[in-house]
């Protein structure tokens, strides 16, 4: 199933008299059980296709679906309630409160989805192998366990879609291998990725790559 598609989509910024042409008909499609990778120099318009995918941003000019309905050019409520339904999102920083622990943050995210389970709780914890920090708050753990934590957040209320961006670009190679790990865990279980990535390890891992240049896609395989 094609869980999260785009159909030539378009965003422009206007400072003052200057256009920037952001996405320029960009159609991208992930289907459950794959992973994507988007990659593209910076400027390109990674992060700004991955918000109009997320519907925290909107497109100008074509639409995106999500589980096959339309979310584009919907009330706000409609987007955010969709988009804690389905989709999980890990950006590269602000994944977790600050003043919850680990533990609280995931049940944060269960409670906004409308579904909080403690036996999830225990067994994502442990997944993101983070048992002996699950009380800690962020100022109190590592990068590493940082990524892994925004990590479980992100895959709590059991997303049918993951959107990450740049989720091993902080971290070390191990950590790399771990967040590795735990994304094909989420596809081997039918989740779907999309994932903007520098990284040559996650690309290499994914199901297909997709390239933006200057809003557009140049390469999709
Ligand atoms: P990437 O994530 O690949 O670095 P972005 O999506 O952030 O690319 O940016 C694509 C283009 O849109 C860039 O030229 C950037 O300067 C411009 N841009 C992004 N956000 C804004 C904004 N809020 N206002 C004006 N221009 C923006």
């Amino acid at each position: 199933m094609r869980v999260l598609e785009a159909f030539d989509i378009y965003r422009f910024y206007h400072v003052e008299e200057e256009e920037t042409l952001a996405l320029r008909g960009v159609s991208v499609y992930v289907e459950s059980g794959e992973i994507i990778a988007v990659q593209g120099p910076s400027g390109s318009g990674k992060s700004t296709l991955l918000a109009c995918l997320s519907g925290i941003d909107e497109p100008d000019g074509g639409y995106v679906t999500l589980m096959g309905k339309r979310i584009t050019r919907l009330p706000e409520a409609v987007r955010a309630a969709a988009r804690a339904r389905y989709m999980g999102i890990m950006l590269q920083s602000g994944n977790l409160f600050d003043h919850l622990s680990v533990e609280d943050n995931i049940l944060l995210q269960m409670h906004l989805a409308g579904r909080i389970d403690l036996k999830r709780v225990n067994e994502l914890i442990k997944l993101v192998g983070l048992q002996h920090r699950r009380y800690a708050r962020q100022a109190y753990i590592s990068g590493g366990e940082t990524a892994r934590a925004g990590l479980a957040v992100a895959l709590a209320a059991e997303p049918a879609v993951l959107l990450a961006d740049e989720p091993t670009g902080e971290v070390d190679a191990e950590t790399e291998q771990q967040i590795l790990y735990l994304l094909n865990n989420y596809r081997e279980n039918g989740g779907a990725v999309l994932v903007v990535t520098h990284s040559n390890a996650v690309a290499a891992f994914a199901d297909r790559t997709i390239q933006l240049f200057d809003g557009r896609i140049v390469d999709d395989g």
